[in-house]
């Protein structure tokens, strides 16, 4: 294996899927290396869902190839459940199990997939709850739980596979805008930990503090890959400018 091989995470090549005759993934190449923090933005409608879906494999794709930790995920004889552990995700709408409490919902993947000791996965429950912000919530039903503390369970859900990539699809766009900060902090103690992440986002102000890179996408393709930097005080692609300029 090569340094850079090594290095990286993510290495996406010339991805490309359809719906019937629409190609929603036209072509998608980038790489993430291990500790780096990617926010993925563009407009609505682009294929940013599609394409962090197809990271682990919850939608199949039509062409190219995705490399994660070494592993090709659309090769037939991974096994899906292996390649899910590796992979934690983090969905707009927190989908949390409704009759389990924040505890259980947190141990349950320790406990079934990992065959973790009851005792153990508890104490990592507690340990993650706490992380988010929830240790006097171990015990709490997810109704009886605000968007944004469902949420944070959910991240502690997915932070118990201990998996070397986090993804995130719109984490607080479901959230009322008082509840958005407390997640997003969650989410910049991640990054600040070295977390490899990639994140589907809106909140521009995040991104430019979590993001070493912004991949920006626009009909199925990468339009750029840029430092927060560029992306926000030198953007050079129009469409870009576009963007930006509507968001003001
Ligand atoms: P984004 O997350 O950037 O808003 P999506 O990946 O959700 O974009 O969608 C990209 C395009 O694919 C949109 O035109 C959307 O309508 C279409 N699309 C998404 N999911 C499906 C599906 N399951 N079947 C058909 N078309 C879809
Ligand atoms: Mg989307």
């Amino acid at each position: 294996m090569t340094d850079t091989a090594r290095n990286t995470m993510v290495e996406i090549r010339d991805l490309e899927k359809y719906y019937s005759s629409f190609k929603v993934l036209d072509g998608i190449s980038g790489s993430v290396k291990k500790g780096e923090v990617i926010v993925i933005c563009g407009p609505s409608g682009s294929g940013k869902s599609t394409m962090i879906r197809t990271i682990n494999r919850l939608e199949e794709i039509d062409g190219g190839q995705i490399v994660v930790d070494g592993r090709d995920i659309h090769d037939r004889n991974y096994d899906i459940n292996q390649l899910r552990s590796k992979i934690g995700f983090v969905f707009q709408q927190f989908n949390l199990f409704p009759h389990l409490s924040a505890r259980d919902n947190v141990t349950l993947s320790p406990l079934k997939v990992a065959g973790m000791p009851a005792r153990e996965a508890s104490e990592l429950a507690e340990h993650l709850l706490q992380k988010v912000g929830l240790s006097d919530k171990l015990d709490a039903m997810p109704a009886s739980l605000s968007g944004g503390q469902q949420q944070r369970v959910a991240i502690a859900r997915a932070l118990a596979q201990n998996a070397p990539l986090m993804l995130f699809d719109e984490p607080t766009s479901a959230l009322d805008p008082e509840m958005v900060g407390e997640v997003l902090t969650v989410i910049q103690q991640l990054a600040e930990e070295g977390q490899t992440m990639m994140i589907v986002t809106h909140e521009m102000g995040f991104a430019g503090k979590v993001a070493d890179r912004i991949w920006f996408m626009d009909r199925g393709r990468i339009l750029t890959q840029s430092p927060p930097g560029e992306f926000f005080n030198n953007p050079e692609h129009p469409r870009v400018q576009k963007f930006l300029s509507d968001m003001l």
